[in-house]
């Protein structure tokens, strides 16, 4: 499999896309671009609105600051984890299930992305997660989200594992990423053997891929999401509704078909988070809730993910679709 490497210099991005005009400085500024080489050079050539391209091209759009977009809109800094006494980068939000903020770099940085405007944390320490969580015997399902953990330095990757294999109480693992959508080439035989190794400990692995167009599911991903099925992974998708690139019930239909295609089950369609800078990707919730109903007449129930909103401090999702009692 060819390295990864990514492009970072927007000038670079626009000449290879011929696009019109150069990526807003102050945007590109306030989040540096990053886009896998892979996934870029199959993108539409002069096409500034393609709707892969605007996940990622810094806009000056993302200099409105509307009231109520936030630079942490999740508050999750500072920390929930210090108020519980949780070790640095555990979040405990769910009963049964922990999530590790890792500082895998993405495989690409998304303008909307909730956590953009948070600075890293402390170096995630392992070996004192896994001390709290050896003493945790309610939580069963590890969240390794981020950043992105499949981009997080193979040692360190390797320790993780290491640490989450010997944990006694742990029945699940699941893994948010882009990686194996935007950048299947990071699918390397080490990473596969640090996964067998998880498995070899009695947990069950799962990925929840973050999807937001079709487009994203080339004959590349569908390679390396095969690697993963092959392999008996459980598949699920989570996807960003979002102004400009999936706010039409039919792209979401292709979306999740498509997906499905693949093996994998939708899952999740997220409000966006009302993060500062993404202000000019949200769709109303009502007019979510019209492209969830319009989705409902054009696939089956279980093509359909569940249309949710995260709010601080709730126990789970905020289910967002009305009911028919409503
Ligand atoms: S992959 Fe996820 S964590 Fe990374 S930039 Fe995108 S939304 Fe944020």
């Amino acid at each position: 499999m060819p390295e990864t490497t990514f492009i970072t210099d927007p000038e670079e991005l626009k000449s290879l896309l011929e696009l019109p005009e150069s990526a807003d400085p102050r945007a590109a500024a306030s989040l540096a671009l990053r886009i896998p080489r892979e996934m870029a050079e199959r993108l539409k050539k002069g096409d500034p609105n393609d709707p892969v391209l605007l996940q990622f091209w810094p806009s000056a759009r993302e200099n409105d600051s509307p009231v109520g977009f936030t630079a942490d809109p999740l508050c999750e800094r500072p920390g929930p984890a210090a108020e519980k006494n949780l070790p640095d980068g555990l979040l405990w939000k769910y009963a049964g299930r922990v999530l590790v903020t890792t500082q895998g770099v993405c495989a690409a940085h998304c303008r909307f992305c909730f956590r953009r405007h948070l600075s890293p944390a402390a170096p995630i320490d392992w070996e004192k997660i896994a001390a709290f969580l050896e003493k945790t015997p309610s939580v069963e399902e590890i969240i390794l989200s981020g950043g992105d953990p499949l981009g997080m330095p193979p040692k360190e990757r390797d320790l993780a594992f290491h640490y989450i294999g010997a944990l006694p109480f742990v029945k699940r693992v699941r893994i948010h990423t882009r990686y194996p959508i935007l950048s299947p080439s990071s699918l390397t035989p080490a990473l596969f053997r640090g996964l067998e190794e998880i498995e070899k400990r009695g947990k069950r692995l799962l990925f929840a891929f973050h999807i937001n167009h079709p487009a994203e599911l080339t004959a590349a991903a569908a390679e390396g999401t095969a690697s993963l099925r092959r392999r008996g992974f459980p598949l699920f998708s989570q996807t960003v509704l979002l102004r400009g690139v999936n706010d039409r019930a039919e792209i979401l239909a292709e979306l999740f078909r498509r997906a499905f295609e693949l093996g994998i089950i939708p899952y999740y369609l997220h409000q966006l988070d009302r993060v500062a800078g993404a202000s000019h990707f949200e769709v109303p919730v009502e007019e979510g809730r019209r492209i969830v109903a319009e989705l409902r007449a054009l696939l089956p129930g279980y093509l359909v993910p569940r249309y949710v909103r995260e709010v601080p401090g709730a126990p789970s999702k905020i289910p967002l679709e009305r009911s028919s009692a409503d």
